[in-house]
C-alpha cells in the first residue's frame, strides 16, 4: 500500500476510530466559533458533492483490497448539513463497497440535527448511520453562551432524544473545567441534569485544556478565564459524577 491514500481525508477522528474506514463528507466545520477549539481553524466549511464522495469510497474500496472494516467514519464536523437523499446514497455506497461495516459513525452536531424531522433521522439510522459523537460540551446554558458553542441545552437534549428515538447509539462529549473557577459548579450540575435527560449509551469525559492559537487562549491571556485547579477539576468530576446516572470513561485532555 501506498503512504498516501488515493482519497481525500481529513484532519480528526474520534479516538474510538482508530482502526476505522475513514470516509470524508464535508470539509472544515459550519460553525468553527467554539473559544476552546482549534480544530478546523484555518478551513473553510464546504459539503463535498455526491460524485466526489463516490469517487472516494471506490478509490477506498481498491485500495483496501477486500480489508474487513467493522467501522466507518465519516469526516469532518457536519455530516447532517448534507440533503438526507444525499446523505442515504452516501451510506448505501459504502456499505456496498464495504459489505463487512457493522458501524457507520459521525459527528452529530446539535444545531444541525434538530433541523431533521423523526422520520428523517429514522431513515438515515436505517440506512446505517448508527453512532454519533456529539459535542455538548456543558448542561449549561451559561457556559455554552460564553464559549459561544452556537446552540442551547434544549437544542442538545432534543438532538440526542431524537436520534436515540431513531435507533442510533450516541456518544455524549464533554469538558470538565469548561465553566473554570468561577462556574465550575453549574457545570457539574448542569451537565449531569442533561446527561439524564438525553441518557447517551457513553459519555466521553475530557478535562479543559488551553490550546494555543484558541479564542479562550486569548480570554485566559487577558485574564477574563481562570482555569480550575486539579482540585476544583476533581470536585468539578465527583459532583456531576455523584448526579448523573450514567456509567463514563474519563479521558485527560481535550483530544476528540
Ligand atoms: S467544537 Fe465542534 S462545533 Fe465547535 S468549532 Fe470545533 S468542530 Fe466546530
Amino acid at each position: 500500500m501506498n503512504q498516501q491514500p488515493p482519497f481525500e481525508l481529513g484532519p480528526i477522528r474520534p479516538v474510538a476510530e482508530a482502526r476505522s474506514l475513514l470516509i470524508r463528507t464535508t470539509r472544515g466545520c459550519p460553525w468553527n466559533k467554539c473559544d476552546f477549539c482549534v480544530n478546523y481553524q484555518d478551513m473553510t466549511f464546504s459539503i463535498r458533492k455526491v460524485a466526489e464522495i463516490r469517487a472516494d469510497i471506490e478509490a477506498a474500496a481498491q485500495y483496501y483490497q477486500g480489508h474487513p472494516f467493522t467501522s466507518c467514519f465519516l469526516q469532518d464536523g457536519d455530516s447532517f448539513l448534507m440533503k438526507t437523499a444525499d446523505l442515504l446514497q452516501v451510506l448505501a455506497l459504502i456499505r456496498q463497497h464495504f459489505p463487512t461495516l457493522e458501524r457507520i459513525t459521525s459527528y452529530g452536531r446539535a444545531a444541525t440535527m434538530v433541523r431533521r424531522t423523526p422520520a428523517e433521522m429514522t431513515e438515515i439510522a436505517e440506512a446505517g448511520l448508527n453512532r454519533l459523537y456529539c459535542g455538548m460540551e456543558s448542561g449549561a446554558d451559561v457556559i455554552l453562551e460564553r464559549i459561544h458553542k452556537g446552540t442551547t441545552v434544549a437544542d442538545i437534549i432534543k438532538a440526542g432524544r431524537m436520534a436515540r428515538d431513531a435507533g442510533m447509539e450516541i456518544s455524549e462529549f464533554l469538558i470538565v473545567g469548561l465553566g473554570g473557577r468561577e462556574l465550575w459548579q453549574e457545570n457539574a450540575m448542569q451537565t449531569a441534569r442533561a446527561l439524564n435527560e438525553i441518557d447517551p449509551h457513553f459519555i466521553r469525559v475530557r478535562t479543559i485544556g488551553v490550546k494555543v492559537g484558541s479564542r479562550l487562549e486569548q480570554t485566559w491571556k487577558a485574564g477574563g478565564y481562570v482555569l480550575q485547579s486539579e482540585t476544583d477539576s476533581s470536585a468539578n468530576s465527583v459532583c456531576w459524577q455523584r448526579d448523573c446516572r450514567a456509567s463514563v470513561a474519563i479521558t485527560p485532555t481535550t483530544t476528540r
